[in-house]
């Protein structure tokens, strides 16, 4: 089954604002919410309506989505697992709800949480973002305490259920009014809504059941990533809470510019110098490419600005889509350093060939002269 768009799903244009993706989400959520509407399908719609909001509203995965759609750029293998595509889970899900619901009494301190994802930007050299490579990366981020394996609690104790709530993390406080009696939900003080109480701390995180810690994470970068790029690997976020799944660590790719190269997109462009008498009678040079030297030919008469195709000698599709060209531009260099005897022999050839280099530009001289005479 395709999915669809997501902007089509929230009904907004492409480049709605933050504000009017919230609004949509907002007037949607609430319409198909399967609390209030029970028609089938809904529950279907809501989680649709959930993900693309979920998308649309984080900078980053936008992006991601305005790139690659739903797919994201696949079609290479790396260490880390491939670029991001679109398996959200419903960790982020009841966060988005509680924004809008004020339904602080809908959260389970219990339940399991997926953990936050993380950014890491990569500084490549143009070499290797066109030819890959595997590189080790160090990331400061949370990670299980191993003293306690995450509970907080000093080792050889546990946590208890926290009695004040009995492990809700929420209270109810009944409020007579001269309405009636209220009862709003509170989070639960006495263990600030995390459902547990913890006697004696674990003295390595302090009580937080994380500490931080530097990572080395391998990471394979795949052949053809261009700047602005960025690759998801797969769990290597920060690790998730009472038991839900690690976030996703994003790497995105900054490239240097090359001196003599440049890119766009899977093509490479570059300019060549030829002197005036190279381009008159033609020859034969040499040009680099990224995979070594290659002979080109340039035919006589060739004129400044002209391009040239060396075909196969760009980038290798980061999605394995083929590979690009080389696009060559000749500039003629005109001498600026002649000495008496160039100088008197381009005199000879002057008189030669009179005013007009080449016959076969003589239309062209012909219009400058009639724009003289108008
Ligand atoms: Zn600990
Ligand atoms: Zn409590």
């Amino acid at each position: 089954m395709s999915k669809r768009d997501y902007y089509e799903v929230l009904g907004v244009e492409k480049d709605a604002s933050k504000d009017e993706i919230k609004k949509a989400y907002r007037r949607l959520s609430k319409k198909y919410h399967p609390d209030i509407n029970k028609e089938a399908g809904a529950d279907e719609k809501f989680k649709e309506i959930t993900e693309a909001y979920e998308i649309l509203s984080d900078d980053q995965k936008r992006a991601q989505f305005d790139q690659f759609g739903h797919e994201g750029p696949q079609g290479f293998g790396g260490g880390g697992g491939g670029f991001g595509g679109a398996d959200f889970g419903f960790g982020g899900f009841e966060d988005i709800f509680n924004t809008f619901f004020g339904g602080g009494g809908r959260r389970d301190p219990n339940a399991p949480r997926q953990g936050a994802d993380l950014q890491y930007t990569m500084n490549l050299s143009f070499e290797d973002a066109v030819f890959g490579k595997e590189t080790i990366i160090e990331i400061p981020r949370e990670e299980t305490c191993d003293t306690c394996n995450g509970n907080g609690a000093k080792p050889g104790t546990t946590p208890e259920t926290c009695p004040h709530c009995k492990g809700s993390g929420q209270m109810n406080v009944e409020q007579n009014t001269p309405f009636g009696r209220i009862v709003n939900r509170r989070v639960c003080h006495h263990c600030h809504g995390t459902g547990k109480l913890i006697k004696e701390k674990c003295s390595t995180c302090g009580g937080d059941g994380q500490v931080k810690k530097r990572k080395k994470i391998k990471i394979n970068i795949p052949k053809g990533v261009d700047d602005g790029q960025q690759m998801r690997v797969s769990g290597e976020g920060e690790p998730g809470v009472n038991g839900g799944p690690s976030g996703d660590l994003y790497v995105v790719f900054q490239v240097k510019d090359h001196e003599f190269f440049e890119r766009d997109g899977d093509d490479i462009y570059c300019e060549m110098p030829l002197t005036f008498v190279q381009a008159s009678l033609g020859d034969e040079i040499e040009v680099p490419t990224l995979y070594g030297k290659v002979k080109l030919k340039i035919p006589a008469g060739t004129q400044t600005g002209t391009k040239f195709r060396l075909r196969g000698k760009g980038v290798q599709n980061v999605r394995g889509y083929g590979i690009g060209d080389q696009h060559v531009l000749v500039k003629i260099i005109t001498p600026t350093k002649l000495s008496e005897q160039q100088k008197q022999l381009l005199r000879d050839f002057a008189e030669i060939s009179g005013k007009v280099p080449d016959e076969h530009q003589e239309s062209f001289f012909d219009k400058v002269k009639r724009a003289f005479k108008s």
